[in-house]
């Protein structure tokens, strides 16, 4: 089978390797769809994320959508040939913050490319059987893959505790941007202020539920969204971008007693923002580590229209050219928004 593997920043090669044989309680996963994700993009670039180091040739890719080919012993019948989202992070189950509920904080746990495990750029992967979720024939191979993300603004906007009539900031509208404006109103934002240098994301905010939109390349955001608020700032800034300022311009818009949530990725290992107004303000900040129970609700989400995740994918690649689905995603050209990958049809 072919396998697109990562030698370094920026080599990927399509290589020949061996189909793998699933062990106990796992299912063999012809992969059908693969987003392109910022993460991705990070090991593509960088090769590795701050300690996360690419060894050896290395699959990557973790929002995907699969068909579940063969099964291991253990696993139940009712699973094979159904066409699957699948949770990329698997968690021990075992340790203190998996029993305490948070799976995604796990001491062992092993990610779908993250060093030492591989990727979804794979025609067959093996994957744990209970992370694969079924999806229904509405819900498309390319939407299924990105079932992934949206658990993450599920998560990222949980994290916020909305209440219903706050008023929020999306700083970055990339789809980790756009998924947390549709959830957060679907919570019950009552204004969303979204920012971008993109104008073709700035036009999906507008349709994804923005009340207004500002280019953050063309003015300072922070004052625009004081005088939107009237002085106020927003109940919950969401930084959704890592573009080394949004960071400290979501510690400034965020009101008094506010919120800061911080789901964005860095390229270096500091950040920075301006401390005493934080101080003084009171601000809860908090940051989005992936994501946990949210395959059983972004499932039905999708297939009952509640949010729109096909809109989002804008570029498709087959799998002997991935590697120009990360350039066109690292260029921010041609308006790209999900690049995917279609592996298997
Ligand atoms: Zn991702
Ligand atoms: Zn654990």
């Amino acid at each position: 089978m072919k396998a697109a593997r990562l030698y370094g920043p920026g080599e990927m090669r399509i290589d020949e390797v061996p189909v793998p044989e699933p062990g106990p309680g796992e299912v063999l996963l012809q992969v059908l769809t693969v987003g392109v994700c910022g993460s991705g993009v990070h090991y593509y670039l960088d090769g590795g994320i701050g300690d996360d180091k690419v060894v050896d040739p290395f699959v990557i890719g973790h929002e995907f959508s699969a068909r579940v080919a063969t099964l291991g012993p253990g696993v139940a019948e009712p699973l094979l040939g159904k066409r699957v989202a699948v949770e990329p992070a698997i968690s021990c189950g075992t340790c203190e913050l998996c029993l305490a509920g948070h799976p995604n904080l796990c001491e062992n746990i092993l990610f779908c490319s993250t060093p030492p495990t591989q990727g979804a750029l794979q025609e067959y992967m093996v994957h744990p059987a209970e992370l694969c979720f079924p999806i229904p024939d509405s819900i498309s191979d390319e939407e299924g893959a990105v079932l992934e993300p949206l658990g993450i603004a599920l998560h990222t906007v949980e994290l916020a505790k909305l209440h219903p009539g706050d008023t929020i900031a999306i700083l970055g509208c990339g789809p980790i941007g756009l998924l947390t404006l549709q959830v957060a109103r679907l919570s019950g934002a009552r204004a969303a202020y979204v920012t971008d240098v993109v104008p073709e994301r700035l036009a999906m905010a507008e349709r994804f539920g923005a009340s207004a939109t500002f280019r953050a390349d063309e003015g300072d955001p922070v004052s625009w969204i004081w005088a939107e608020t009237g002085g106020r700032g927003v109940d919950v800034a969401f930084e959704t971008a890592w573009a080394e300022e949004t960071v400290a311009q979501g510690a400034q818009v965020a009101r008094r007693g506010g919120k800061l949530i911080l789901a964005g990725i860095p390229r270096e290992d500091v950040a920075t923002y301006p401390a005493h107004a934080a101080r003084r303000k009171g601000l809860t900040i908090k940051y989005v580590r992936r994501m946990k129970h949210t395959y059983s609700r972004a499932i039905p989400m999708v297939r009952d229209g509640l949010v729109d995740v096909a809109s989002l994918v804008t570029h498709r690649f087959p799998l002997e050219r991935a590697a120009d689905a990360y350039e066109l995603a690292a260029s921010y050209k041609d308006g790209v928004m999900k690049a995917v990958i279609e592996v298997s049809k």
